[in-house]
């Protein structure tokens, strides 16, 4: 019987091949390639696959290599050590992939899984609609079953990588009697979207860095399949839910690339008179930095409701770095470059996976078991 690799061993094993192979790296682009850098991060993503550092620990009947969700946390802290994009498609591997492994038939395993590894089945989310974002049980988009298909209409939007994605994760109304209050989220299925479908249409949508990563997505008379079912018929909320704690819980791990945003600007500030009023702010930052570090090592890299609280925490100090940040830079901030970038970026940073008031009422209800906050 073979023994698995120590997570040092492999951690140093990482850290070496990550040495040779960076100069091939696309500069890291976090959780989402941006289109752009889509034919770079594939060739990356092959590279990583091709070397056993792709579905670290998703088991070998997957093509996967069977190591521990902490083998997996050691290469995602290797690759932000070294400033590598440590996955292509974060839909894919974390969300897709993880969901098809708890719910899927054994056919949807064999079509997606390995297809999903080595990127030949490209995921986006397909989840929130111009009414339907916090309140995600209040969606409208439709799928109504008719023989061997379901018929989809609707709207879908802040779809990131739509227009590259080959494979999406939809969320769709299919018992239309479900719409109370009480009842809106038993009438929702979860479905495995092959994105070329007649009656699809992508369209990008422009934010306010210049760029455009994500998209909305229109569906007309969509036929999808029956097969294409994930989970329970109208049962598809809790695969939902699932699939945005693991969202979540990536999000929140996410500490290791802020520790180094943290040590870039402490080295901004190098040479620089800084106020006593940033100097605080930067001190402020650092030991949060150091304490949510603690927090994610003592949760591990399993997504728990515990997630919100690093998403929260996270996010909200990438905001509050960002502006100190461009605070620092003065006024050339305000007018272009990397400060004017980050400042535009980081507010998404708490809407994605849920927004931070959002995250609040998860960890005042289920953490701190304060009342519900009233419905309706
Ligand atoms: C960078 C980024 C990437 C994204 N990628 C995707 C993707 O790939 N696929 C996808 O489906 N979606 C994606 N989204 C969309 C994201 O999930 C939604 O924007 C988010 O859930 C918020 O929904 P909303 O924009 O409709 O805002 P709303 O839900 O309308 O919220 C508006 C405001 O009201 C507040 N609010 C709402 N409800 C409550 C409440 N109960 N209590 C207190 N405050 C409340 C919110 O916090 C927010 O401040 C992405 C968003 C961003 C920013």
């Amino acid at each position: 019987m073979s023994t698995m690799i120590s997570v040092d061993e492999f951690q140093a094993e990482a850290r070496e091949w990550i040495a040779a192979n960076k100069p091939h790296a696309p500069r890291d682009y976090g959780a989402i390639c941006p289109p752009d850098l889509v034919e770079h991060g594939l060739d990356w993503h092959r590279r990583l696959h091709a070397n056993g550092y792709a579905g670290i620990h998703w088991p070998e009947e997957y093509g996967g290599r069977g190591l521990t969700p902490d083998h997996n946390a050691a290469w995602g802290y290797e690759c932000a050590v070294a400033g590598v994009p440590a996955i292509f498609n974060m839909v894919g591997l974390v969300l897709a992939g993880q969901a098809v492994q708890k719910f899927g038939t054994p056919e949807q395993k064999a079509l997606h899984l390995r297809a999903t590894l080595d990127t030949t089945h490209v995921w986006c989310q397909l989840f929130s609609e111009p009414g339907a974002g916090s309140d995600l049980g209040g969606l409208t988009t439709k799928a109504e079953r008719d023989g061997d298909h379901f018929v989809v209409n609707g709207q879908k939007v802040w779809c990131s990588g739509g227009r590259y994605s080959n494979w999406g994760i939809l969320m769709a109304r299919t018992d239309p009697d479900a719409q109370g209050l009480a009842r809106k989220h038993d009438g929702i299925s979860f479905f495995l979207c092959p994105m070329d479908l007649p009656g699809i249409e992508v369209r990008p949508l422009k934010q306010m860095t210049g760029e455009a990563e994500f998209d909305e997505v229109f569906f007309t008379d969509v036929q999808l399949p029956a097969d294409c079912l994930l989970g329970p018929l109208h049962g598809g909320w809790g695969v939902g839910m699932a699939v945005l704690t693991n969202e979540r819980g990536h999000i929140g791990t996410s500490v290791i690339g802020l520790e180094r945003r943290l040590e870039s600007m402490a080295k901004l500030a190098e040479g620089r008179e800084l106020t006593a009023q940033q100097r605080q702010r930067l001190v402020q930052l650092i030991s949060k930095g150091t304490a949510y570090k603690a927090m994610a090592q003592r949760q591990g890299p399993i997504a728990s409701t515990a997630a919100s609280l690093l998403k929260l925490g996270i996010t909200e100090m990438m905001f509050e770095s960002a502006m100190l940040r461009a605070d620092i830079a003065g006024p050339d901030a305000m007018l272009d470059g990397p400060e004017a970038f980050g400042m535009l970026q980081a507010p998404g940073g708490r809407i994605a996976g849920g927004t931070s008031q959002v995250q609040r009422n998860i960890i005042g209800e289920r953490l701190l078991g304060l009342p519900r906050e009233p419905k309706g």
